[in-house]
């Protein structure tokens, strides 16, 4: 039987101009190429895990509009359960306005509507399900006192807590405290620790400094190379697989979704970040957030070869 992942989080739209060059303020281009696509990391990640094949339960708030019911359609789609998806009649869904440079370069706007009412009272409402979950896992797009009463439900539970400490902010040690394995990318880890990452020496170093924050595990993505993964035991690369990229949008999401499942089947933290790093390349040879999750049977294909 498939396990539990619950994740609380974020649900947007995502709508993304690519033209030439980013509008200055008080500009307009024209000529820009248009396309929309589900997004929000909280779901980014639900989806990713479903897909990864786990039974997963998402916490989180859309407005009670055309976006909303869109969002909601593609996670009943992936077998997600949505009964914990509330629609929020006071606040429009979240949105993200995104230009695309042609050089790579982005510009993002979000509105965050009815995710920034994700409340503690909804994660208890939700409380059954998170405490019974193999591994609950958390952003930070949502409102930090909803995630920091997630993580106590789950830790007083015994419930592996992933945090993805995206965006980056500060955190508290108690919140710390409470983490499982925190997987920040290289800014998130500077952010976190003051200490500048851009290779495996120094993510261990980043690693250590919350390490003794009171987090069990730490797992630094590190783009193209991979992640570095480090507990109080140790720490070692986890090497990434080459591929051609199309667009890195979600691949930290894919990557947290994927280690979810994995690490509720049992498997070692090694061979969990192994299975992550190869759903997350999978995901950046395609284009968009959600649309660019892999399925089980992809990975597996990808990571036998
Ligand atoms: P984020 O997307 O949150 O900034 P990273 O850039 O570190 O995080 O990417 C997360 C994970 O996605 C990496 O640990 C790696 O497994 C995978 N990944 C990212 N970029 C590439 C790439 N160009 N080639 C292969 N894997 C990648």
């Amino acid at each position: 039987m498939a396990k539990r992942i619950v994740v609380v989080g974020s649900s947007n739209t995502d709508m993304i101009i690519q033209m030439p060059r980013i509008p200055r303020p008080g500009e307009t281009i024209l000529g820009g190429r248009f396309s929309m696509a589900a997004g929000g990391k909280g779901a980014n990640q639900a989806v990713a895990a479903a897909r990864a094949g786990g039974a997963v339960t998402f916490i989180a708030r859309v407005g009670d509009d055309m976006f909303g019911r869109k969002a909601v359609e593609g996670f009943v789609a992936d077998g997600i359960d949505v009964d914990h998806v509330i629609r929020d009649s006071q606040a429009p869904s979240g949105v993200a306005l995104i230009f695309v440079a042609d050089d790579g370069e982005n510009s993002i706007g979000v509105a965050s509507g009815a995710n920034a009412r994700l409340s503690p009272a909804d994660v208890e409402t939700a409380r059954d399900a998170i405490a019974s979950a193999d591994v609950l896992v958390m952003q930070l797009e949502t409102p930090l006192e909803t995630v920091r009463a997630a993580a106590k439900i789950a830790a007083d539970r015994r419930v592996r807590v992933i945090l993805n400490p995206a965006p980056a902010q500060p955190l508290d040690d108690d919140l710390l405290g409470r983490v499982s394995i925190l997987t920040p990318n290289e800014t998130e880890a500077e952010l976190l620790t003051g200490i500048r990452v851009d290779d495996e020496a120094t993510a261990g170093k980043a690693a250590r400094a919350l390490l003794a924050k009171g987090v069990q595990t730490v797992l630094v993505t590190l783009g193209a190379r991979g992640a570095f993964l480090a507990t109080p035991e140790g720490g070692l690369p986890v090497p990434g697989f080459k591929v051609e990229p199309v667009d890195t949008t979600a691949a930290g999401d894919v990557f947290n979704g994927a280690l979810a499942v994995a690490l509720s089947e049992g498997r070692s933290l090694k061979e969990s970040v192994r299975f992550a790093n190869a759903a997350a390349a999978l995901s950046v040879t395609k284009l968009g957030a959600q649309p660019s999750a892999p399925s089980r049977k992809e990975i597996d294909a990808f990571l036998a070869k």
